[in-house]
């Protein structure tokens, strides 16, 4: 029985935070999609590890031995929990963010990428350097396949002579709705058209084991600070081809092999041919040590009870939505559609940012309200224009006019039963 598995022990639990009704009270973190609290097991690991703490790839001393190793056993564990192929690299970066503009700058001459309007701004934005066609919000996952299938086939068609490389960039859950998109059938459809596709599993990893291999993506990317680790590390995982034929994304050492000044006066740099070609620089091995605590942590308490656990969280907070006629829960796919911890709504009559300051100030959780970085999905969805104040911020509605933005809560590993009742409760 999902409801009585235990949440995994998460930092922050504890934290009590002021009520402006009076008292104070535990703080309900319910805006994982945004950044999960990180794992206690995470925390113990990186505090077991620091003071054996010592340079990555540079240092003859027995701690920086230690830390290479662990720093590369690290890569190795992400290989294992993304099942990648042999073959396969695992480059170590900033982000999600950072995985896909890492993709972007090694893509081939004369590529074509193909990404739906519906994308978080990591995916939709980072391919300035290619051609880009962005495709209509499917309404259905089945319709997102027909899509694709159709903007690839009108592609192969319009090119007489064989056709250039192409990408597609999807997510594995919407951040936004949280809803599964169909990725293995949209890479069945990539292949089949000669494209080759890339996973954005910053939402989809946390609440799914991602197979590389079952998926047949070509890489995948996800941050740390989703996955129950610290800030400032995350994974471009996936085929060693693309990334080994380009130049480093970052350039200088641990990218190189052998610099050598020319006769010329100018200078001659072999690179790197592994995942060091693209992380030039001291690596932040807290960062990588974290992520794969996180991956351990998360493979030895098991995705079915994890999925299980939160999808009995899912159904307790979709179920007290549905009793509260004002709510409009927001969806592409219809409101059964499978979906991980991530649901946002509209309160009608409410503006969402004072919707999510009251959650915040009367009953001590923390939602998010916006856009989320993704405009055009949102304003599909709601069916309006969004007017946003900076990137990723809040535009402000006027009381009793409708929303301009939405509310999200999200939750996953560490999520107790007591956080998504409050939550369920305030918003009745
Ligand atoms: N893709 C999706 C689906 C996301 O939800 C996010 C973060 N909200 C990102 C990409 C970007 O992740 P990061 O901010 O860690 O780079």
């Amino acid at each position: 029985d999902p409801a009585c598995a235990e949440p995994l022990a998460v930092l922050g639990r504890d934290v009590t935070v002021p009520l402006v009704t009076g008292g104070e009270v535990t703080y309900a973190a319910l805006d994982y999609a945004a950044s999960a609290p990180a794992l206690q097991r995470v925390w113990d690991d990186v505090a077991a590890y620091a003071p054996y703490y010592g340079s990555v790839h540079r240092g003859a001393g027995y701690l920086s031995q230690l830390s290479t190793d662990l720093f590369e056993q690290s890569r190795a564990t992400v290989a294992e929990f993304l099942d990648c192929r042999p073959g396969d690299q695992v480059v170590f970066t900033r982000s999600t963010t950072d995985s896909l503009n890492l993709l972007a700058a090694v893509l081939p001459a004369d590529c074509e990428v193909f990404v739906f309007e519906t994308e978080h701004h990591a995916s939709l934005l980072p391919w300035t350097n290619a051609q880009v066609s962005y495709l209509n919000a499917p309404r259905t996952p089945g319709e997102a396949v027909a899509t694709l299938e159709r903007a690839l086939a009108d592609r192969t068609a319009s090119i007489e002579e064989g056709h250039g490389p192409a990408l597609v960039c999807v997510t594995g859950a919407s951040n936004v709705t949280g809803e599964l998109w169909p990725v293995k059938e949209l890479a069945a459809a990539a292949h089949a058209h000669g494209a080759r596709i890339v996973l954005d599993a910053a939402q989809l990893a946390p609440h799914h084991p991602v197979s590389v291999r079952d998926l047949d993506v070509d890489w995948v990317a996800f941050s740390g600070h989703k996955l129950y680790a610290p800030f400032g590390s995350g994974v471009l995982a996936g085929r060693a081809d693309w990334l080994q034929e380009a130049e480093p994304y970052l350039a200088g050492g641990g990218a190189s092999r052998k610099v050598s000044r020319r006769e010329d006066g100018g200078v001659d740099v072999e690179w790197h041919t592994t995942a060091a070609r693209h992380e030039a620089g001291s690596p932040n091995v807290i960062g990588v040590y974290s992520i794969a605590s996180a991956c351990r942590a998360l493979t030895e308490a098991g995705f079915d009870s994890l999925v299980a656990r939160e999808q009995h969280l899912v159904a307790k907070v979709r179920e007290g939505l549905a009793e509260v006629p004002a709510v409009r829960v927001l969806s592409l796919f219809g409101d059964d559609a499978p979906r991980v911890g991530v649901i946002s709504f509209v309160v009608d009559g409410w503006n969402s940012s004072h919707f999510a300051a009251a959650l915040s100030a009367e009953y001590g959780i923390g939602v998010r309200d916006g856009l989320f970085c993704a405009h055009p999905l949102v304003r599909t969805l709601l069916g309006s224009e969004p007017q946003a104040q900076g990137e990723c911020g809040a535009p402000e509605a006027a009381p009793g006019e409708r929303s301009l933005n939405a509310i999200r809560v999200s939750f996953g590993a560490g999520t107790p039963d007591e956080h998504v009742e409050r939550f369920v409760r305030a918003v009745k």
